[in-house]
């Protein structure tokens, strides 16, 4: 596979921005090799400045779910534009977005948009901290929530990837007030809890986390931190920016009947364009400004553009039976990735959930950080290869999720699992 110009522009890139890229996981350093320039994109397909195609199972990290440049979207997006590109005033379309939104998520009555799943979550957790009087908030580790400072303690994926625990530059005072316990780990949490009775404003969590390989709640750990956030008087936060309009119309919450205090969205929500969104009860949501007393802003927050595509992605997934295909298609290549890894005779390990799958060269299933941190990367990185000569383009980490988007037929499935037969036997 040649791949010259992205190569060439990788020396470019590098001398402007640092690792050539304008987000960390884009560079392929945990795999290696060459970073893909990519020009040009439609459905399912990716295709790079060498003109290589891939069928892409990074969705822009679960943006697109649509497919690209769907034609629908495209359409919204053109016609907004039209109409004028930002006004930093209210529009109506963000009334659409908002009732959509309210619609389908069983916590949210009312909400913010603001630009991003960095911002919806930031966002959150001051109104917690804000609707409580307390100060501590309860992470998990290896979940993602974008990189404000108090939750960029073992935050997973990228940074992850990375190698690092967190980041320089994040004073110890940013997130010493931040408690990090392991994912599905319920006798941690009680003990900090029992510890801190009434100290800890808010329990921040992925409910599937997908930014350490795509992990599991165990049964009941989802309503026992409802159950326990509510005897401490802490507010429960459920970061689905990914899960989100991806595992169902209603998320993680609706899917394990567990209605947290607040939600944070994004990704999905924006259709590919730069949106995120916090929301909850009118109650708690009345505390932000103008109304109540917790400040936040955005210069392009409801963008028009964003919100129209958001908009138009929504209604695309809406219809009766769409998230039923999904989950056959991810619950296919999860079986089907399984046997065939089986049949190499490789430690494998798989999930899926709606438009949502992962994978891990492990022998246990990946129910924390630990187990994720575990997993063969060596492995993946040579198998994220195997797959991408074949014109499979998969996450450049072992941390991330796989996504699906309308555009992901059978016969592109069939084309993943064939390639992936091959791979498996190049890794084994
Ligand atoms: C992507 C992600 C974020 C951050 O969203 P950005 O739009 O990248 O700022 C937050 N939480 C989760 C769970 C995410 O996957």
């Amino acid at each position: 596979m040649r791949v010259n110009r992205s190569k060439r522009l990788l020396r470019r890139a590098r001398q402007l921005m640092p690792g050539g890229v304008s987000s960390p996981v884009r560079a392929f350093n945990s795999v290696g090799g060459t970073p893909r320039f990519i020009a040009r994109a439609s459905g399912s397909s990716i295709e790079d400045v060498d003109g290589n195609r891939y069928v892409d199972y990074v969705a822009s990290w679960g943006a697109i779910i649509a497919g690209h440049a769907h034609p629908v979207i495209v359409e919204a997006v053109r016609r907004a534009a039209a109409n004028g590109i930002s006004f930093g005033a209210p529009t109506e379309a963000e009334i659409e977005l908002a009732e959509r939104i309210v619609a389908c998520v069983p916590s949210i009555e009312m909400l913010r948009l603001v630009t991003s799943g960095t911002e919806a979550a930031m966002s959150a957790l001051r109104l917690a901290r804000a609707a409580t009087g307390r100060d501590r908030i309860l992470k998990f580790e290896g979940c993602y929530h974008g990189h404000a400072d108090a939750v960029l303690a073992a935050a997973g994926s990228g940074v992850a990837t990375l190698g690092i625990p967190g980041s320089a530059g994040v004073p110890a005072a940013a997130v010493a007030d931040t408690l990090v316990v392991a994912f599905n780990d319920l006798a941690a949490v009680e003990a900090a809890f029992t510890a801190r009775p009434d100290e800890i404003a808010a329990v921040v969590v992925e409910p599937i986390p997908a930014n350490m390989g795509l992990a599991w709640p165990d049964v009941d750990f989802l309503s026992r931190l409802r159950e326990l956030c509510d005897a401490f008087g802490s507010l429960l936060v459920f970061d689905e920016v990914i899960s989100g309009f991806r595992v169902g119309l209603g998320g993680a919450q609706e899917r394990f009947g567990v209605t947290p205090d607040l939600t944070c969205l994004g990704k999905v929500i924006g259709g590919g364009l730069p949106v995120g969104a916090y929301g909850g009860s009118a109650r708690l949501m009345q505390r932000i400004a103008p109304v109540g007393d917790v400040y936040q802003a955005g210069t392009l927050a409801g963008n028009p553009l964003a919100v129209a595509a958001g908009l138009a992605a929504l209604e695309l997934i809406t219809p009766p039976g769409v998230f039923d295909a999904f989950e056959a298609s991810s619950l296919r290549i999860a079986k089907e990735l399984e046997a065939a890894a089986r049949e190499a005779g490789l430690p494998f390990q798989t999930r899926a959930a709606g438009a949502l799958f992962g994978l891990a060269f492990s022998e246990t299933p990946v129910r924390s950080f630990a187990d994720a941190a575990a997993a063969d990367h060596d492995r993946y990185g040579r198998f994220f290869h195997a797959m991408l000569d074949q014109g499979i383009y998969l996450a450049p980490s072992g941390y991330e999720a796989g996504f699906l988007t309308l555009a992901h037929g059978d016969g592109e499935i069939d084309q993943l699992l064939q390639a992936a037969r091959r791979a498996f036997k190049k890794v084994a």
